[in-house]
């Protein structure tokens, strides 16, 4: 293998050494396999190419000052990822196979873990797909789990700095009682068409509207949204975003550092008052909003005008990082290293 220059790493696929799968099958999960392939052989009427049954995961792992390689509350992920199999009628991978299949891959793909200091991280993308074939509409009868890795380099290669969102009223990624809790492709795709619009149009992402009332603030492109006001960290409360891990640390870090967690309804105009703004998730951990077009209303509202982060957001962009790496301790038990 070519060295792998660490610092040029995009947000990327790139091939690694194994990756691990299980299938279910008679009701039953099987053993953990390891695979070389980069490539599935399945059925040309499995459910997941027709009927969307898919759910996917994302998770990290880092490698610390001490050369140790952690990885970041993969219980939820497992626990999420069955949450996402129930939505959609999937049989449900147990969450101890879970974690067991993220260390094995993360194992067999050491070499890919980035090093320490280098900003980079290896992103773990666990799978799990209906594999029976089916023609009328109906859930499989058999399953597979798949997770693979892939070194990633950070999000923000210029830096960590704020960008603009827009809110656009015509499009939805989720029905207001449909599948905007879950983790599924398909949410994704219906992502798209307003995602490509927003990005030629110079915009990180579009800030969604709640799909029933178009009134309050809910899910920002494929992260949650946050706000700060009057020393609180204030999320959407909605039943249509998705439960990030990355906010749920968030709002654990904020409450520590003093400040009042609030999730609950938070109307556009509310945006007015708000000192900083940003999205959440994995992949970036915090994208700070610089500023939302509302480009139905004709209306702006900016809160970075200097290009920097506010301040609240880079603290907490901070901390969360330091325990990721191992830099700080971790005092809730949300990182697990790797023996
Ligand atoms: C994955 C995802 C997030 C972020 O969740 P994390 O657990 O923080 O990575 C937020 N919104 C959507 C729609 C997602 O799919």
């Amino acid at each position: 293998m070519d060295a792998i220059n660490w610092s040029e790493l995009s947000f990327g696929y790139m091939k690694t050494d194994y990756n691990v799968r299980c299938y279910y099958r008679d009701g039953k999960w099987g053993e953990l396999e390891v695979s070389s392939s980069e490539l599935l052989t399945i059925h040309i009427a499995a459910t997941c190419l027709h009927y969307g049954q898919e759910a996917f995961e994302g998770l990290k792992a880092f490698r610390g000052k001490d050369g140790q390689v952690r990885v970041f509350r993969m219980d939820e992920n497992g626990k999420r990822l069955q949450a996402s199999s129930r939505g959609i009628v999937m049989a449900e991978f147990p969450v101890e196979k879970f974690e067991e299949a993220v260390r094995k891959v993360v194992k067999l793909n050491e070499r890919f873990v980035p090093p320490y200091g280098s900003g980079a991280s290896l992103y773990i993308r666990p799978l799990l797909i209906g594999l029976g074939a089916q023609v009328g509409v109906a859930p499989a009868s058999e399953y597979m789990f798949l997770v693979f890795v892939t070194p990633v380099g950070p999000y923000f290669k210029s830096g960590f700095k704020p960008a603009p969102v827009c809110i656009m009223r015509g499009y939805d990624r989720a029905a207001p009682l449909g599948t905007g809790t879950i983790k599924v492709g398909g949410n994704y795709a219906a992502s798209l068409v307003a995602g490509r619009k927003a990005q030629e149009n110079g915009y990180a992402a579009v800030l969604y509207l709640d799909p029933k009332e178009k009134k309050y603030l809910d899910e920002c492109g494929p992260a949650n949204f946050f706000g700060i006001k009057d020393n609180s960290y204030i999320t959407p409360g909605s039943n249509s975003i998705l439960p990030s891990i990355t906010n749920k640390s968030l709002q654990q870090l904020a409450k520590d550092m003093g400040l009042n967690v609030e999730r609950r309804s938070i109307e556009v105009e509310e945006l007015a008052t708000l000192e900083e703004a940003a999205e959440c998730g994995t992949a970036a951990v915090i994208t700070p909003i610089s500023q939302i077009d509302d480009l139905d209303e004709h209306k702006s509202y900016v809160f970075s005008k200097d290009g920097k982060p506010g301040p609240i957001c880079e603290k907490l962009y901070n901390k969360l990082k330091s325990i990721q790496c191992g830099d700080e301790p971790d005092p809730y038990g949300w990182v697990t290293i790797l023996q």
